[in-house]
């Protein structure tokens, strides 16, 4: 039997498309040189087919409304023009007005010409790709695009009326300017919203050999913490709030589409590499324990497969029981200062947070704030915290009766 599924409030649309690959990426996606690059035509066409097909099983009706629209990768600015405009406009014509609409970008292909598009189409936020203002730097990772063309990219984009910018920068790195100073100069250049992860190394990765060999030397752990505190300290003192682990803006330009993901509420995820998550819808007639629990949806990692059958292929699917379902709300919600929504997670699972975790929450008191979530020194402790949480969860969780 079909299960009966929560309907999806967030789209993301994968385009695995970039002008070269960086070196420390393991992100889907290929560098426009690649020699078995289907046609940027044939991979617009194979991504709305694809979005055509989920919107029709998952949000059946002319024009669905969603909160929100994503479109990364990739690099979906490394589309041509007349292809990008294919993309946005068609999926503009196939979902009604959202709440949010993000384009991910890239500063080299962030022109005016894109801007004019996404602005056309309905776009509402830029999601711009900095990573570093340093030169050096920039070309160690294979990044195309050095400081003065992101420079440039972020001044063509605030300078569009209405537009939201957002930055990307990459801590704990070899840098020669300091983290907060390229955080101030993203900040004298206008945006509003700041994502700053750590690097993470993955194994297959060009960067993942250059530091096995010694070639590419990291700083070490407490430098790197110590750069990300500084780096708050210009951001709050810039009116910016650290709003999730790795995000800050200024208060009300916190991103709605990534609430999703940290909610595990229904969203869709499509294109090469794509995953969806779909709640399943709730059945107050089921015990706790039995309820609350979501399926997952993965799509292949091969573009060439995606076009040559965009809507005929199926996506790997896994169900997360009830139990690992609440282990995700946790893991996800308690990384915002919202941490769970405690009635949402009441009537999803038919159970209570504090019955699950409340000796955690009890011992972690001194690190919560009254909005739920953990306060900015919880945030620092982050990961002992979710393993008391989850250790809790594990002995509380009901064990459904067997049938
Ligand atoms: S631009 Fe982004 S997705 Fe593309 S190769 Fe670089 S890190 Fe990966």
């Amino acid at each position: 039997m079909k299960p009966c599924l929560r309907p999806p409030l967030a789209l993301y649309i994968h385009v695995p498309l970039c002008a070269s690959k960086c070196a420390y990426c393991d992100f889907y996606s290929l560098p426009r040189s690649c020699a078995d690059l289907p046609s940027q035509d044939s991979l617009v066409e194979a991504l709305l087919a694809r979005t055509r097909s989920a919107l029709e099983l998952y949000l059946p009706g002319p024009r669905p409304s969603l909160e929100t629209l994503y479109i990364g990768g990739g690099t979906p600015t490394a589309l041509d023009p007349a292809p990008f405009h294919r993309l946005l406009s068609g999926l503009a014509s196939m979902v009604g007005p959202c709440r949010e609409w993000t384009l991910e970008a890239n500063p080299e292909s962030l022109d005016e010409a894109h801007l004019d598009i996404a602005l056309e189409a309905g776009v509402g936020r830029i999601s711009l790709g900095v990573q570093s203002l340093d030169d050096s730097l920039l070309r160690r990772l294979g990044r195309p695009a050095d400081s003065r063309t992101a420079l440039q990219a972020l001044e063509r984009a605030t300078a569009r009326p209405g537009l939201r910018v957002s930055a990307d920068l990459i801590a704990g790195l070899p840098r020669s300017l300091p983290l907060e100073e390229e955080a101030s100069r993203l900040l004298d250049a206008g945006i509003e919203h700041l994502s700053l992860y750590d690097l993470t190394i993955e194994d297959a990765t060009p960067l993942a050999a250059q530091v096995r060999e010694g070639r590419f030397v990291l700083p070490d752990p407490d430098s790197a913490y110590e750069e990300v505190e500084r780096t708050g300290v210009v951001l709050a003192r810039a009116g910016f709030r650290r709003y999730e682990v790795s995000n800050w803006s200024r208060p009300g330009a916190e991103c709605l589409h990534n609430r999703a993901y940290w909610r595990l509420d229904s969203y869709l995820g499509l294109g090469p590499g794509g995953v969806s998550t779909l709640q399943l819808a709730d059945d107050p007639g089921l015990g706790p324990g039995l309820r609350g629990g979501s399926l997952r949806l993965e799509e292949d990692r091969d573009l060439g497969l995606f076009t040559a059958d965009p809507e005929g292929r199926a996506a790997a699917r896994t169900e997360l029981s009830p139990r690992d379902s609440a282990f995700e709300v946790i893991l996800m919600g308690y990384r915002t200062i919202w941490g769970v929504d405690r009635p949402a997670f009441a009537r999803r699972f038919g159970l209570e947070l504090e019955s699950l975790i409340g000796g955690s929450l009890n011992a972690w008191a001194g690190h919560l704030r009254p909005e739920g979530g953990l306060d900015d020194s919880g945030l620092d402790l982050l990961n002992p915290f979710l393993v008391d949480c989850l250790g809790e969860l594990e002995s509380n969780f009901p064990v459904p009766a067997s049938p």
